[in-house]
């Protein structure tokens, strides 16, 4: 069976995958969107979005918040246990918040290039000037924006050395923190991901 060509195959339908496949297919690509979730999918994210992503998003505000949350934030109330509230305000809308499974299902809905949900990359090779996709896709051009894990970085760049995991451990009560200091320090020992070390910081900020 012939591979199905397009001029862009996108790896990833969250915020960075949907933003280029837009500007792509408003610049008259023929582009595809696979990825391995169905939409809408939840991701963790504090879910807060500032202004300017909108501005440069295009995002239609009052068309967006017609069924979903946006939520303007123009300030915030911190405090200490048993201190006094601080108030911080902005006088302006300085982030939205926004749940993550309507944003990204949106932003994908509208990007209008083609996309397969439910489709995992598992698969990246070259076949000469252009790259072949789980044997099924073909492209010149492949875009990775998987995220975290994406399976294009992976295939491109290899897998990355092994980075120091560094935890902080704070609190304001020296006497907390010595207490539990010694204890993190003893659990962080027994924890081995791959070849990391963990380094401790017990001291507080
Ligand atoms: C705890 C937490 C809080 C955060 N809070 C905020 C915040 O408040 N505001 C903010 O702006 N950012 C926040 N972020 C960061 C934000 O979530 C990321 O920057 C953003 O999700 C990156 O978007 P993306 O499109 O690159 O990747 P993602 O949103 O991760 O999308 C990647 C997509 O690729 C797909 N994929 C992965 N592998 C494959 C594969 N093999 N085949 C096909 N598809 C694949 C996934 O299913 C996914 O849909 C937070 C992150 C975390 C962890």
């Amino acid at each position: 069976m012939n591979p199905e060509r397009c001029d862009v195959l996108v790896v990833g339908g969250g915020p960075a995958g949907s933003s280029c496949a837009w500007k792509l297919v408003q610049a008259g690509l023929d582009v595809l969107v696979l990825d391995k979730q169905v939409f809408p999918r939840d991701k963790v994210c504090a879910g807060w979005v500032t202004p300017p992503v909108m501005d440069t998003l295009h995002l239609d505000l009052e068309d967006y918040r017609r069924a979903r949350v946006l939520q303007p934030i123009s300030g915030f109330r911190t405090g200490l246990i048993d201190g006094p509230p601080v108030v911080t305000g902005y006088g302006r809308t300085v982030s939205y918040g926004i749940r993550r499974c309507e944003f990204d299902h949106y932003l994908l809905g509208r990007c209008g290039a083609d996309v397969r949900t439910g489709t995992a990359v598992r698969s990246l090779r070259r076949d000469g000037a252009d790259w072949i996709v789980n044997e099924t896709y073909r492209a010149p051009i492949v875009v990775g924006a998987g995220g975290h894990f994406c399976p294009v970085a992976k295939a491109v760049a290899g897998t990355r050395a092994p980075e120091p995991v560094v935890v902080k451990l704070f609190s304001q009560d020296p006497d907390l923190l010595a207490t539990w200091t010694p204890q993190v320090t003893e659990a962080l020992e027994k924890v081995k991901v791959g070849d990391r070390t963990p380094i401790v910081d017990g001291r507080g900020c």
